[in-house]
């Protein structure tokens, strides 16, 4: 473990003599001197700069969990079934469930739609999502309709969900990431016009509190014409309807 930390900690020399300190520590302090935030929805990928450093979090994670493990006094040791679980836990964080906080974003090269038969008419994307709320680390799984107007620049359709699963691939609320997939894609586009709808089911209801089994839960969010001209939104929803009556569930 120590001999992981060094290694992975002479990517920080020269940043402050932090040699026995554990990378998280080091790199939380310097998000804060930075003044970046980083909330369970937000992408830190800037300060992990290679898979060394990558690496090393997921050995300090899994100590962190083994503890955990501990305070429940769940037997890791004897208990087949439990002593790799610390280690499971940390790489599904890093590499699957909250990959889109370390990743960097989808590389989307957009192709001009400036010439004189460009497309000018709205597109909606159907992508599937599985995300975790950052209020109890309970899976979110749903689909998330994306509309845009098409504007000068045009992305590769697959890049439309590529772009929505690493907005999902980390500790969010539906809300926010309904904003964070809209702000993408603007991004991505150049489009002022799009819309984002997101249903999804949410562990954090199915599984506790009110295990309500059934629960669906609905968010919007609509950017330029999407939200002034009431046809624009119309047409949305109706490709929404049938998408949902043609596509499969
Ligand atoms: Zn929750």
């Amino acid at each position: 473990m120590s001999e992981n930390k060094k290694t992975g900690l002479d990517a920080m020399a020269g940043d402050g003599g932090y040699q026995e300190a554990y990378l998280a520590d080091v790199i939380r302090f310097k998000m804060k001197r930075d003044n970046k935030r980083f909330w369970a929805g937000d992408n830190i990928n800037e300060y992990i700069l290679d898979d060394k450093m990558k690496n090393q979090l997921i050995d300090e994670a899994t100590e962190a969990f083994e503890t955990v493990l501990d305070r429940l006094l769940i037997d890791r040791e004897n208990d087949p079934n439990s002593k790799g679980t610390a280690r499971r836990l940390a790489k599904m964080y890093f590499n699957e469930i909250m990959a889109g906080r370390y990743e960097p974003g989808p590389d989307c090269t957009a192709f001009p739609n400036d010439s004189e038969d460009r497309y000018e008419g709205m597109l909606v994307v159907r992508s599937e999502l599985r995300s975790m709320c950052s209020h109890h680390h309970q899976h979110v799984s749903g689909v998330a309709y994306i509309g845009i107007i098409a504007a000068e620049k045009l992305i590769g359709l697959s890049k439309y969900t590529r772009i929505a699963q690493w907005c999902a691939r980390r500790g969010t609320l539906q809300e926010e990431l309904c904003n964070d997939i809209a702000r993408e894609i603007q991004k991505a586009t150049n489009s002022q016009n799009v819309a984002v709808y997101i249903q999804a089911t949410h562990g954090c209801c199915e599984n506790r509190g009110i295990m309500a089994h059934s629960s669906l839960t609905q968010t919007t969010v609509l950017t330029g014409s999407f939200k002034t001209d009431p046809g624009a939104k119309k047409e949305f929803f109706d490709n929404i309807k049938l998408q949902q009556e043609f596509a499969p569930r």
